[in-house]
């Protein structure tokens, strides 16, 4: 088989983890497996990359920072490849250019255009497993990109995507995708198997076991996907098409993002083309509008609350205080405390009342609902931010996730 092993920040964090990998690599190379690995910065590096460069500026180029965070992947590669040489495993490391990803040029959050496997399609052949330094790309004009945090999973499905790769396996500090964050409910199951779409969901609504859009590749290209632990031979869990799964669970999982913020406009100016104006300056400037609540007008005047990661607050305050200036905003007000809870299940799509359930598991343990969002298979609730745990827990009960 042609393989893609992706091994997250804990599983590389430090040196005896790192030849831990060697050892599983060198051994999936030697049962005659054709072997291309992607790896992480070592675990907490990426943090702190970003803490130096914020020592110096609040609002660092973005160029810089793409330069600086692409050094943690490199490190990690090239220790690999020279611990699997050392084994007696050939192994060749690649930055993202040299493994051809190509990108766009939106910095720290860049996409993938294209990629060119003619350097590691060589390499393979040649008998020896390529270590890809994970989360980066370069741009069509040769500037180091990064794909977000999270993004060396990303490179890990696109390249398996681009050298159709028979499996990619990704290595992370749990043993698969549970029915919570276990860290916050240690009752939560594995599961043997969960849809792209629903994983998509837990993905994109806070579970940062996956980056979102890789599952989002991973279900385009067809991916076989599997989540499990470096640290066990314990099985993990396959992330397919839905019609690879016989029981469909009502929900299948909860997720929460605390990295959420609220944008509270009020007296916007009751116009029609406003919100167009607004939602299309947003996101020009790559701002991620999530949830969006605007109310009936009144004397000439509406108010609009939306919510954005918490990392984009930057960006929306700048592109906001322009319709201030511009007398279209009365006032703005923003509120980081907040958190979104969510329950994600194919489920939904045949069953009713399982919002209602949500509602009344909230107001049951008092929890304040601010804002709701539905689709088929989600349903979305923004909350005080100190309630998070507990409203996690207490869904997870209530949808009987731990039976
Ligand atoms: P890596 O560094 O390997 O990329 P991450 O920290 O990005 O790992 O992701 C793994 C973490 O995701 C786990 O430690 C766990 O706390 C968290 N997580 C959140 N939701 C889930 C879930 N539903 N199933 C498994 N892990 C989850
Ligand atoms: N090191 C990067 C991050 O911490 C990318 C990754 O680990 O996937 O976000
Ligand atoms: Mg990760």
């Amino acid at each position: 088989m042609l393989i893609v092993q992706k091994f997250g920040g804990t599983s590389v964090g430090d040196l005896e983890r790192i030849q831990n990998v060697a050892s599983r690599v060198c051994e999936t190379k030697k049962a005659g497996n054709d072997v291309v690995v992607v790896v992480s910065a070592m675990s907490g590096e990426t943090n702190k990359l970003i803490a130096y460069a914020e020592h110096f500026s609040k609002n660092p180029q973005r160029a810089e920072v793409d330069m600086l965070l692409s050094s943690g992947e490199r490190v990690t590669a090239s220790l690999l490849a020279i611990a699997l040489s050392e084994m007696g495993c050939a192994a060749v490391s690649m930055t993202g250019r040299k493994a051809g990803i190509v990108t766009d040029n939106i910095h720290t959050k860049a996409r993938i255009e294209e990629i060119d496997p003619t350097a590691l399609n060589k390499a393979i052949k040649e008998g020896k497993i390529v270590v890809v330094a994970g989360f980066q790309g370069v741009s069509q004009d040769g500037n180091v990109t990064t794909l977000g945090r999270g993004g060396s999973d990303l490179s890990a499905v696109a390249i398996a995507g681009a050298i159709k790769a028979d499996l990619c396996e990704i290595y992370t500090d749990v043993s698969g995708i549970f029915t919570t964050d276990p860290r916050i409910e240690p009752r939560a199951k594995k599961l043997d198997k969960i849809s792209y779409d629903e994983m998509l969901e837990l993905a994109s609504l806070g579970a940062k076991v996956l980056q979102n859009r890789s599952v989002e590749l991973a279900k385009k290209l067809n991916v076989n996907l599997v989540t499990r632990t470096s640290f066990t031979n314990e099985e993990g869990t396959l992330i397919t098409k839905e019609e690879n799964i016989m029981e469909k669970p009502l929900v299948s999982g909860i997720a929460l993002d605390k990295n959420q913020a609220r944008v509270s406009l009020v007296g916007v100016k009751d116009r029609p083309g406003i919100a167009s104006d607004i939602f299309t300056k947003l996101s020009k400037s790559s701002v991620n509008v999530d949830m969006i609540i605007q109310n009936e007008g009144r004397d000439g005047k509406a108010n609009i609350d939306f919510t954005v990661p918490v990392s984009d607050l930057d960006d929306a305050k700048k592109v906001m205080n322009s319709f201030v200036k511009e007398s279209e905003v009365d006032e703005i007000s923003y509120n980081e405390n907040i958190c979104k809870v969510s329950i994600v299940g194919v489920g939904m799509k045949s069953h009713t009342g399982v919002a209602a359930k949500a509602f009344s598991v909230m107001a049951a343990e008092n929890i304040n609902i601010n804002m709701i969002s539905t689709s088929e298979i989600k349903i979305s609730m923004i909350i005080d931010e100190k309630y998070a745990e507990l409203a996690v827990r207490a869904l997870h009960s209530a949808y009987e996730l731990d039976k």
